[in-house]
Parts: structure tokens; C-alpha cells; sequence
């Protein structure tokens, strides 16, 4: 073997291990329907590159379940229709229309030679777009957690470590919201600032609670912590909550009951008087039985005041909250009342329990604003990713389909280098040596090029 074919024997390997994680990828892959029509490229792995030279009867069809495509070979009853493709290099090139918000499924294809009973054909490899309408195009699918806790309060790990494990998790934001306390998720962004990384969203955050703690909530965004201002004006913060427990005097509550329900009008009034974008109603049936759990009078005062932005559905692994929730909040929908909802971890150990339970924000913009703008108005969805192939969306019909589509074909690489750039980061909290911040910084921004890149063609800009 020359040295020339040794080396590209090497770097074919090479090629074959990256590429080969993910399988055969159509760029873009989402598109705009107003388009009507679009050029996608399929990039393929060596292994299925080979497959496809190979035998001359494959056939490339797309999935058109809804039977609206549109005319052409296939006939009219079938759900699969051919499509006409060249090859260009390594990559297959076709044009199809794209009318309708669908996903669009891609399946090279075999049939047996012998069309007979029971033999079936081979699928060298199946990829898939999805046309979206114009609305949903032009938003930033974003995924994060609104809350998660460090050492500041009973965390297992230091705000900047539990920073680094979100990013790791290949989140896109997270909040860190230490219970009575904002200061650690503020230290943590200014910490952050140094890696220059303005793709990952560290949003300001506190778990804040009623004494004794019934009331959980989480507030986001917020520039004075909600608990340090009761802490610090006992008197003013007692009137008021006497003054607010009025509302609810006629629903039943017992003293304890009422005085939490009060801490919470007040609390969450002066959340958003202190800036917060989203103040949210936490695991209302977290471990039920538990000494902490919040009796059922004051969750339901709470959700007839509705004083909060949104519920958490979505409760880091624990089933019983969440489907718990889920059936309060169908009960509610019956009596016409809709509740925003966003699933958090409350990862307290924070190395392994990030990017489970999450919220995928269709956000108008990469930011806060546009975070909370996403799950006011139902432009987000629940995702508890716990088992790799059974993961789940809460939310609505488009979106959940959408985020399907996503957690398939776009979220595995967007993962993988948001994982690498979290280990990066933690690489140099190991240490923290001033004199290595810099290659850090570099490394950081080529990983965050390769998102940029994988983002831009990912997306039919
Ligand atoms: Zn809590
Ligand atoms: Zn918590």
C-alpha cells in the first residue's frame, strides 16, 4: 500500500466514523411552503453511497400520506411516490414541491427481485424534511430548562459547572434557580461572558417560596430576587399578603392554605415588578403525600387566579408529576381554561439529569424575550427525551409534530456539538488557568461555527 492510499484509507475511516453516526441527511431540512417548490440535497454516508452505486434498481420515493404532493408516477392511491434524482459527488440531488406543512419522509429503496408473498425489498436509508408555513419558519427552535439548582442552595455542583452541564446536555438556554435566591444564576452569566459564547442563553432565575415553603415557583429574567426583598421587609411584605388574602377569602382555604395563596399573589406581583419575563407555577403534584407537597386547595386558588405565565407539566423523570398535571390541566380545558406549560428538569444533580425533561421555544428571537414570548402564547412544546427512542412532546397538534421532526433529524447534531462545547468548558473549570482561556475561547468559537454552518443549511434561509 503507497503512502498516498494509506492516508486516504485513514482519512476515508475517518469520514466513515463522523458522517456514519448520524445516516444520510437532507439539506435543507426545513422549508418554507411558500416556496411551492425547493432543491434539496441528501448527503450521504460512504457505507449508503456505496449501497446506492451499487444496485441499479433503487428507487428514491417520498412520502406523501396525505396524497396531496402532487401529480406524477406512483399513482394516485399510493403513499409513496417516486422521485427523479442525480448524483452529484456523494450527494443525491432532487427537486419536489413543498405546498403543505407535512413531514416529508425520504426512503431509498430495493424491491425484491422476485415480486412474491412475504419477500420484501431492503431500504439502503430513510431521511426526512418538513415544509412549514411562514409563521413557524421564520422562529428559532430553541431547547432549554427553566430550572435547575447548584450548591448556592442544595444543588450538588458550583453554578459555573452546573453552566457548563447545560450546555453539555445540548441545551440552548437554561436558568439557574436556586431556591430563595437570584445572585448565583447572575454570577453565573457574568462568569460566562469570558467564553464569549452568544448562542447559549443563561437566562437570571430564582425558585422562590412562601415561609413555611408551600409555595414553589420559579421567576425568570427578573433584576432583584423576589425573596431577598420579602426577606428584607417583613412588615411591608405581612400587609400585603394580608391584604391579598381578601381574594381568596371565600374559596374554602384553610389558614395555612390561604396565607400560601396570598405569599403568591404578592410574591408573583412583585416577580414582574422586578422585570421577570416568565413567572412560573411549579410541580403543583410534586410527591404527593410528601410533607412538601402543596395541598390541592391552594394549587386550584392558584390556577382559578391564574397570576402565573405558565405551569410546569414537565417535571424532570418523575411520571406521576407530570401526568398528574397533565390530567388536572385536561380537566381544566373542559371548563375552558388553557394554561401555558414548560417542562424543567429541577435538576439538582445537575451532571446527569439535564436535557431530559426540557422546553422546545419556537422563539420570534434568539432571546429571553423571545423565549417567553414562545411559551405565553403557545408557540412551545414539552419534551421529556428520557428514553432515546420513545421521547415525548406535550403541547399542540403542529408543534409537536414539528418537534418530532426535529428531535430526529436536526437535534442529534446540534446535540453533538453543543455536547463537545460543554466539555470544552468544563475542560478549562478544571483548572481555570487564565493563560488557557484563550485556545478555550478558539475552540469554542470553531465548534460554534460548525452549529452556525449545520444551523444555516439546515434551514432554507
Ligand atoms: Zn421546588
Ligand atoms: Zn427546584
Amino acid at each position: 500500500m503507497s503512502i498516498c492510499s494509506r492516508i486516504f484509507a485513514a482519512c476515508s475511516l475517518v469520514l466513515l466514523t463522523s458522517a456514519g453516526a448520524f445516516g444520510a441527511s437532507v439539506f435543507p431540512g426545513v422549508v418554507r411552503t411558500s416556496a411551492g417548490e425547493a432543491d434539496f440535497t441528501i448527503e450521504l454516508t460512504p457505507e449508503e453511497y456505496a449501497a446506492v452505486k451499487a444496485e441499479p434498481r433503487a428507487i428514491l420515493y417520498v412520502a406523501r400520506n396525505d396524497r396531496r404532493l402532487s401529480s406524477g408516477k406512483g399513482g394516485a392511491g399510493r403513499g409513496w411516490q417516486k422521485c427523479k434524482y442525480h448524483m452529484e459527488g456523494q450527494t443525491i440531488k432532487l427537486r419536489l414541491p413543498v405546498k403543505d406543512e407535512i413531514q416529508r419522509t425520504l426512503i431509498m429503496y430495493v424491491p425484491p427481485v422476485e415480486k412474491k408473498r412475504g419477500v420484501k425489498g431492503t431500504t439502503i436509508f430513510t431521511a426526512a424534511f418538513y415544509p412549514v408555513d411562514d409563521d413557524l419558519f421564520r422562529r428559532f427552535p430553541l431547547k432549554g430548562d427553566f430550572h435547575s439548582h447548584s450548591s448556592e442552595s442544595d444543588g450538588k455542583y458550583d453554578p459555573e459547572t452546573v453552566g457548563a452541564h447545560g450546555r453539555k446536555a445540548g441545551l440552548d438556554f437554561l436558568a439557574l434557580t436556586d431556591h430563595y435566591q437570584l445572585a448565583p444564576s447572575v454570577t453565573l452569566l457574568k462568569n460566562f461572558e469570558r467564553f464569549s459564547l452568544s448562542s447559549y442563553l443563561l437566562l437570571p432565575g430564582e425558585e422562590f417560596h412562601s415561609k413555611p415553603t408551600v409555595l414553589h415557583s420559579v421567576a425568570i429574567g427578573h433584576s432583584r430576587g423576589v425573596n431577598d426583598w420579602s426577606n428584607a421587609h417583613v412588615e411591608e411584605f405581612e400587609q400585603e399578603v394580608k391584604a391579598a388574602g381578601k381574594i381568596f377569602e371565600d374559596q374554602g382555604l384553610n389558614k395555612f392554605e390561604l396565607y400560601a395563596t396570598a405569599c403568591a399573589e404578592v410574591l408573583y406581583n412583585k416577580a414582574r415588578e422586578f422585570g421577570a419575563r416568565l413567572v412560573i407555577f411549579s410541580h403543583p403534584y410534586n410527591r404527593p403525600g410528601h410533607r412538601f407537597n402543596a395541598p390541592p386547595a391552594h394549587v386550584d386558588a392558584l390556577l382559578k387566579r391564574r397570576n402565573f405565565d405558565a405551569i410546569e407539566l414537565g417535571y424532570g423523570l418523575q411520571n406521576r408529576t407530570v401526568f398528574t398535571t397533565l390530567a388536572k390541566l385536561r380537566d381544566e380545558a373542559r371548563e375552558g381554561r388553557f394554561y401555558p406549560v414548560v417542562g424543567v428538569s429541577d435538576a439538582h444533580d445537575t451532571s446527569t439529569r439535564l436535557g431530559y425533561s426540557c422546553t422546545i421555544a419556537f422563539a420570534p428571537t434568539p432571546d429571553l424575550d423571545g423565549i417567553a414570548d414562545a411559551v405565553k402564547n403557545d408557540f412551545s412544546v414539552v419534551g421529556r427525551l428520557a428514553e432515546k427512542d420513545g421521547a415525548i412532546f406535550l403541547g399542540n397538534f403542529r408543534l409537536v409534530n414539528f418537534a418530532y421532526f426535529l428531535h430526529e433529524f436536526y437535534f442529534p447534531r446540534h446535540d453533538e456539538i453543543c455536547r463537545r462545547q460543554g466539555e470544552t468548558i468544563l475542560k478549562w473549570l478544571e483548572t481555570r488557568e487564565a493563560e488557557k482561556l484563550h485556545d478555550t475561547k478558539q475552540e469554542l468559537e470553531k465548534q460554534q461555527q460548525e452549529l452556525n454552518e449545520y444551523q444555516q443549511k439546515f434551514w432554507a434561509h
